[in-house]
């Protein structure tokens, strides 16, 4: 025999009551009858509690009585034959009179007992299973009604009643023996104690009513149809990304559900354990879906954790001080407290030093268990050997559970590592005694980011989600969109990262969506955003969104940007920018980016700094970092200086070739720029402080390749025409070079921690000599690369290459 409970949403629409009767026909048609249990419609119980409240405090339920009789009656006028439906009305409206008159009784009395709210309760699956019982008649003339509060019997808990299963076992078995061939429709979640009083299972508890029948009835299996393709490796609402488990051992499903996971209520393994009867969890809208086999023996699985659960409510308390400290009978004492005071405990954990014991509880009970506590323990209080309890509110738990993790190393590691590199602070670790979870508290704000960020982290099988906040929507930003476009694919399916732009924005809007702007048609959204720009609401914003694997990328050349980093770093955000600036301004600032980064756990990234997407920054780094010391850096770092001496040559004027390159889009607004050093002034400074020395601006001396007349230009016309007024300056250079047989570079230099730029003759034997297009070179003397060194060479500037130096180091944030 088997028992199928439905779930609120399995019975919540006419249309899924449809596909109930259908998945029992197929049962019924394979020759079982099964018993099923059903739950009240969806909304209903918590409908009935609101009702039951309004009640006690004196105010108007009829609307909602009336909402609740509407939804029933309509029910059955869909899905009943005419002539069955003047029995169903009348005995749902039976129902519906004594519950009227109950919430009339609590209304007058202005009272509501746990007792009666219980009897409130139980007419939700009273109504629904009454209701789906006349209509499975229809198919299943055998169909009965069993309202089980007569078969279950508890104590007297009202709202969380135990269960005594002997007597309810004995029961249940008499009742099948005195109704055979009957196909049973029973109600969940309600019960009865000795004095026949109503009582209920708890929330979600008529999974636990399946169970308590399965048990009676050593059904072959148990199965649990609810609206998820089964147990799930995190709460699908919370964590888009979450994937349904095939297998779970029982105390696996009984570890996920008691830390949040709904999907099954926690009580409803004991049975099923007891008598090792297969539960299942099954999807009512994914009928074929295979779903999940709860058993004792699961195939070996080699993922570290099985799933990630949450509770996303509780506050915790602490109790401190001296006098617990070598005290064995103090946590006895304090927990007997607790559990006689009916508070329940959903985690505890001890400091090594015994001084301290924080436990959580749901914040409905913590005011309860602050007081009990004060009184228990006034003496220790009044003589200072324990503080005040302290209640911390606004905390959730996240729980990461699985077998495996007895034999795997660095699971708490790997957990732990996830949440500091998202800034999620942990309030408590516990660690179960049968090491098959991990617990942690941490801010209820957080809880989202946390779920992701270590769902990201344990089931790498799945592409790790990056947000990327970017400013900047120029030629390098432009580029960078097209290139995650046409990358993306590859990217999930080679380097398991998924990139999701969260944010954008230009120098007039900015625009947001936590699930992705669309990287084709970002411009004409971002365009059409109603939202202006404004750098410091922008980084709000991202802020606000508290997503997992935050990446801010800076893709503009201002130093308003700059100004935000700091913050940035510490709301743990990684920061990828090809923006100079905030790198070669005052050393005390460069310091400060890598210190607060490292800090908080997150990556700055720059490479496209020095030689736009040449490898220099990372080759210097890992050069650093495995232990080289620099002797001297040689280097061509200017794409523009590049291109101009790749052009003088034979007849060219400089004129000229200055112009060229203004007009392919290689220089600055002011040509001036970039032939005056600062540029390559700043790529050296910053090659210099990461080569380990601490060096300011000034400190990097420059050659000016320009007379003075052409520095002193007011205009870039003015330059122009200067330019060419001293062309014989230029010429002169140009002729001594090719009589010589040498080539003109303007060369940077670091050596013995001094920088310098220069105008330099190369002959054909210097490595700098043959250099084409845009190209920068550079040249590492260490102290493993001291007879050959080390040298980089290829195009150093352009948007594409530019925008390939953002994506590498974008793409390596989301590798760590
Ligand atoms: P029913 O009404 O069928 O009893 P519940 O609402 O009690 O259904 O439980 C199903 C819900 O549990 C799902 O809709 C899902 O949002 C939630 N849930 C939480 N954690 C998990 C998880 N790990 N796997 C699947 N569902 C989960
Ligand atoms: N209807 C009850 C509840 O909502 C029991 C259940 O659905 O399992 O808690
Ligand atoms: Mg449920």
């Amino acid at each position: 025999m088997k028992i199928l409970k439905f779930g609120g949403t399995s019975v919540g629409s006419a249309q899924s009551i449809g596909t109930v009767i259908d998945i029992l026909k197929k049962e019924h048609g394979s020759g079982e009858k099964p018993v099923v249990v059903l739950s009240a419609m969806s909304g209903v119980t918590n409908l009935l509690s609101a009702m039951a409240e309004k009640a006690a405090n004196g105010e108007d339920f009829t609307a909602q009585l009336a909402e609740l009789e509407t939804r029933h009656f309509e029910m059955v006028r869909t899905l009943l034959a005419v002539q069955h439906q003047n029995p169903a009305f009348t005995r749902l409206k039976i129902n519906f009179n004594h519950l009227e008159e109950l919430l009339q009784g609590v209304s007058t009395l202005r009272e509501l007992t746990p007792k009666t709210r219980d009897l409130i309760l139980s007419y939700g699956e009273r109504c629904s299973t009454l209701m789906i019982s006349k209509m499975a008649a229809q198919y299943f003339p055998e169909s009965l009604f069993v309202d089980a509060s007569e078969l279950i019997k508890t104590d007297n808990e009202f709202g969380n009643a135990k269960v005594n299963m002997e007597l309810t076992e004995l029961l249940i078995k008499g009742f099948i023996n005195e109704n055979p061939g009957k196909m049973l429709f029973v109600t969940g979640f309600i019960a009865s104690n000795d004095a026949n009083q109503i009582t209920t299972l708890g929330r979600g508890g008529s999974d636990y009513t399946a169970a308590i029948f399965g048990s009676a009835l050593n059904a072959s299996e148990i199965q649990i149809w609810t609206d998820v393709n089964g147990m799930m490796t995190a709460d699908p609402r919370m964590v888009k990304k979450a994937f349904s488990l095939p297998e779970l051992t029982y105390t696996e499903a009984m570890e996920l559900s008691y830390f949040g996971a709904k999907v099954i209520y926690p009580p409803t393994m004991i049975p099923a354990f007891m008598k090792q009867i297969p539960i299942v969890i099954k999807n009512t809208f994914d009928v074929d879906f295979e779903g999940t086999v709860i058993q004792h023996h699961c195939k070996p699985s080699n993922l570290p954790i099985k799933g990630i659960s949450s509770i996303n409510d509780i506050s915790i308390i602490n109790v401190e001080g001296s006098g617990m400290v070598g005290k064995s009978g103090f946590s006895g004492r304090l927990f007997s407290l607790l559990a006689r005071e009916q508070i329940n405990i959903i985690l505890i954990t001890q400091s090594s030093s015994e001084h301290s014991i924080t436990f959580a509880v749901s914040p409905a009970d913590s005011e309860k268990a602050r007081r009990v506590i004060g009184q228990e323990f006034e003496l220790e209080l009044l003589a200072n050997k324990l503080e005040q309890p302290e209640i911390e509110k606004e905390l959730a738990i996240l729980a990461i559970v699985g077998e495996n993790m007895k034999q795997t190393p660095g699971i708490s590691g790997k957990l732990f590592h996830a949440l500091g590199r998202n800034g999620v602070n942990v309030r408590a670790i516990a660690q179960g005694s049968s090491e098959y979870n991990i617990s942690v508290i941490i801010s209820k704000p957080d809880l989202a980011k946390a779920l992701n960020a270590v769902h990201d982290a344990f089931f790498v099988q799945l592409n790790k989600t990056l947000h990327a906040f970017c400013l900047g929507t120029g030629n390098i930003g432009t580029t960078l969109f097209r290139q995650l476009n046409e990358h993306s694919e590859h990217l999930q399916i080679n380097n398991g990262i998924q990139v999701k732009i969260a944010g954008i924005s230009n120098t007039r809007k900015m625009l947001f969506n936590a699930d992705g702007l669309s990287l084709d048609k970002w411009q004409d959204e971002l365009q059409a955003s109603n939202q202006k720009a404004d750098l410091a609401g922008f980084i709000a914003q991202m802020k606000e969104m508290n997503l997992p694997n935050c990446v801010f990328i800076d893709n503009t050349a201002s130093p308003q940007p700059i100004k935000f980093y700091e913050d940035i770093f510490k709301s743990n955000i990684s920061v990828v920018t090809c923006n100079k600036i905030g790198n070669s301004a005052s050393y005390d600032q460069y310091r400060m980016f890598r210190d607060t980064a490292r800090q908080h756990g997150v990556d700055f990234f720059y490479e496209t700094n020095v030689g736009a997407g040449l490898p220099i920054i990372r080759t210097l780094k890992d050069l650093m970092s495995s232990g080289d010391r620099v002797k001297r850096i040689e280097a061509i770092l200017s794409g523009t200086i590049s291109f101009i001496f790749n052009h003088f040559k034979g007849s060219a004027n400089f004129h000229d070739v200055v112009k060229l390159a203004q007009d392919k889009g290689y220089t600055e607004p002011d040509p001036r720029d970039d032939l005056k050093g600062t540029d390559f002034m700043r790529k050296m400074l910053i090659l210099a402080r990461d080569a380990g020395y601490e060096m300011e601006a000034t400190d990097v001396h420059i050659e000016s390749m320009l007379p003075k007349s052409c520095l002193e230009a007011a205009t870039v016309d003015d330059f122009y025409k200067a330019l060419q007024e001293e062309d014989a300056y230029f010429t002169i250079m140009k002729q001594q070079a090719e009589a010589e047989g040498k080539a003109l570079r303007y060369i940077g230099k670091l050596e013995d921690g001094k920088a310098s730029i220069t105008l330099q003759l190369v002959d054909e034997n210097h490595p700098f000599y043959m250099m084409s297009g845009s190209d920068n070179i550079i040249s590492f003397t260490t102290d493993r690369y001291k007879d050959r060194p080390l040298v980089v060479k290829g195009p150093g500037a352009g948007a594409e290459v530019t925008a390939a130096g953002v994506f590498a180091d974008l793409i390596n944030v989301g590798a760590n």
